[in-house]
């Protein structure tokens, strides 16, 4: 799948894909602040097209922005409005699914990290397949505890998605891949687990209880990691927001990573030691079919989850 489409949406209009420069004096390109999202559209089991949890995405991104002081000129129903805008605009590239990327950004014109300069931005879409591979969605994946830590929650702001945060997720992933694994796990600076380079983490022990680090952690209010923590409990399942050790990670039945890219990808083996029997576990198993019975429209208990374009 090459990145590219026909159009994007671009500060208030839709225009053609070659019309998405931006200035190299861009701010944002210098110093980092911007704010993004990524949400996928599914085709849904009676071939149609829908967004999954696009309203909140779009007011995870003007949350994001309100944290960094970064004003978006729009509301969140006219950015609702642009995304499905531009997805029915090439509705004929998207029937198999969507990856949606807003970004909004500082522009150019002063430099100086002083600056306040008009807000640019964009909604852009093209076809992402598995983020971690369609073999580690269906066998687990091999990650790595990474040599960098998720920054302390007063050094990073951790409910917002801000571009130059990634930084950080992107030295844990370079480091991970260069040695062979597919993913990072970075821990807090407590030495306590928080996630994935860009994935929520949850486990099982070996007594079948079922952990995710809680959202006092350094780690993203995953939606997927809602999602999960929400369809396990509405099947009667507790789940417990703690914090744990890597070596729980180590002795654990079963580990998953969720993300809206990475979807529900099982993890079977962290640090060179096998997860549970080395390959997805029951609860994985369960949680990755029930999303993706959800995000194609087949599980009516969710069906408020979803625009359909
Ligand atoms: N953690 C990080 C650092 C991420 O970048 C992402 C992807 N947005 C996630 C977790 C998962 O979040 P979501 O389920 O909302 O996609």
């Amino acid at each position: 799948s090459v990145l590219r489409a026909e159009h994007i949406w671009l500060d208030g209009k839709l225009v053609k894909w070659d019309e998405g420069g931006v200035h190299v004096m861009t701010h944002a390109l210098h110093y980092g602040l911007g704010v993004f999202e990524g949400i996928r559209a599914y085709k849904t089991h009676d071939g149609r097209l829908a967004v999954f949890r696009l309203r909140e995405h779009i007011r995870r991104l003007l949350d994001s922005a309100h944290i960094i002081m970064l004003n978006i000129p729009y509301t969140e129903d006219e950015l609702v409005e642009a995304t499905l805008d531009l997805l029915r605009k090439q509705k004929h590239l998207f029937a198999n699914g969507a990856y949606l990327r807003p970004v909004a950004f500082m522009g150019d014109g002063a430099m100086g990290l002083g600056a306040v300069n008009p807000t640019r931005v964009a909604v852009t879409a093209w076809e992402w397949g598995s983020y971690l591979g369609d073999k580690g969605i269906r066998e687990g994946i091999r990650a790595k505890v990474s040599s960098f830590t998720r920054m302390h929650v007063n050094v990073n702001m951790v409910r917002g998605k801000i571009t130059g945060q990634y930084v950080n997720s992107i030295m844990a992933k370079r480091e991970a891949v260069l040695a062979g694994y597919d993913e990072a796990i970075l821990l807090d600076t407590s030495g306590f687990v928080a996630e994935a380079s860009g994935e929520n983490l949850f486990m099982v022990n070996k007594k079948g209880v079922i952990k995710t680090p809680p959202l006092s952690s350094p780690v993203l209010d995953g939606i997927t990691r809602d999602t999960v923590l929400r369809l396990l409990r509405d099947t009667g399942r507790t789940v417990d927001e703690v914090t744990f050790t890597r070596d729980a990670l180590y002795i654990c039945n079963e580990i998953f990573f969720t993300g809206t890219a990475a979807e529900i990808t099982p993890v079977r083996e962290v640090d060179n030691r096998q997860v549970g029997e080395g390959k997805p576990g029951p609860i994985s198993t369960f949680v990755q079919e029930s999303y993706f019975k959800i995000v194609r429209g087949q599980d009516d208990r969710y069906a408020d989850w979803l625009t359909y374009v």
